[in-house]
């Protein structure tokens, strides 16, 4: 699947700039979470947006999604798992499909929670960020889903469906991952239980771990006032550059990235 513009993310941010890519003529492709898991979903008022006094989350969302379809977005409904630049296009992984795209737009709003010791270190090693990529790796074996999203559950039960043995903790606060060579056990909440594999299901990654060689500071994407980063036709826009972290800045940015997406794929072709 190719487009000229792919948004990871559909927040205020995103979908701003998808709407804005569209209105320059441009193809675009919104990879996303379920909307119910975006974290302004359960605002009961958003009283500082211009415009909207009053509006709740969920409302906000809903209109912005519906206005950048009928801009004619197309919406995939997955986790942008890595995103890599080869010659000249953006190919990004999204569950087991493989997008690609000219521009892209990271809009994923900021990551909550930190890594948990053993993570980083068996990654690809026993820890995954993907059930529908690796589960058939742990076919009839054990493995502890550590779910973080209400998709995680139906993750949990596609590892079951291939015959993976799942202990399913939902938002454990504390985990550890331990093993030799792979993964051998996971400690959470105090409890350790003997695993082959443990699947992360976080709604959002840190935007260095999806794109490689990202410049980030503090953990905010650095930008420049085209809301560019320091990797050719990728931009970003929202929490995930920094505050301040409100709707109205991430519409803002929204604007601009998807502006500077298009012009980049007008530019290039
Ligand atoms: C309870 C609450 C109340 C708030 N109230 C206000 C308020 O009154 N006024 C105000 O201005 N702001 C408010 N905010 C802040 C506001 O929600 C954010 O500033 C705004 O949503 C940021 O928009 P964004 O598009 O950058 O990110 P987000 O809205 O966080 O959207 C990012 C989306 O991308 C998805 N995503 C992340 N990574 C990936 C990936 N790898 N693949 C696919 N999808 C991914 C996420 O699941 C999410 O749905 C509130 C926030 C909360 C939590």
């Amino acid at each position: 699947m190719s487009h000229e513009v792919l948004v990871i993310g559909s927040g205020p941010a995103g979908l701003s700039a998808a709407i804005n890519a569209r209105t320059r003529g441009r193809s675009v492709l919104v990879v996303s979470n379920p909307p119910e898991e975006n974290p302004l979903w359960p605002a009961g008022r958003v009283d500082n947006y211009p415009g909207l006094p009053g509006v709740s989350g969920r409302e906000l969302l809903t209109v912005m999604r519906r206005q950048a379809e009928e801009a004619g977005a197309e919406f995939f409904a997955g986790r942008a798992l890595n995103a890599l630049r080869i010659s000249g296009t953006w190919y990004i992984g999204a569950g087991p499909r493989m997008l690609a795209a000219k521009a892209v737009v990271l809009a994923g709003g900021v990551v909550r929670g930190r890594k948990f010791p053993g993570e980083e270190e068996f990654l690809g090693r026993g820890v995954s960020y993907c059930a529908t990529c690796d589960g058939m790796l742990y076919r009839g074996r054990p493995v502890a889903v550590l779910g973080y999203s209400d998709s995680a559950r139906r993750e949990a039960d596609f590892l079951r469906e291939i015959g993976c043995s799942v202990t399913y903790l939902h938002r454990p606060r504390t985990c550890v991952i331990q093993g030799r060579e792979t993964v051998e056990s996971v400690t959470c909440d105090g409890e350790t239980i003997e695993v082959a594999g443990v699947f992360l299901l976080r709604p959002s990654m840190a935007p260095a771990d999806l794109v490689p060689g990202l410049a980030v500071e503090d953990g905010y994407v650095t930008v420049d006032r085209r809301m560019a980063t320091n990797l050719p036709g990728l931009f970003a826009a929202g929490d995930c550059t920094g505050g301040p972290l409100q709707v109205a800045k991430a519409v803002g940015e929204g604007l601009i990235a998807g502006q500077s997406a298009a012009a980049y794929v007008r530019q290039e072709s």
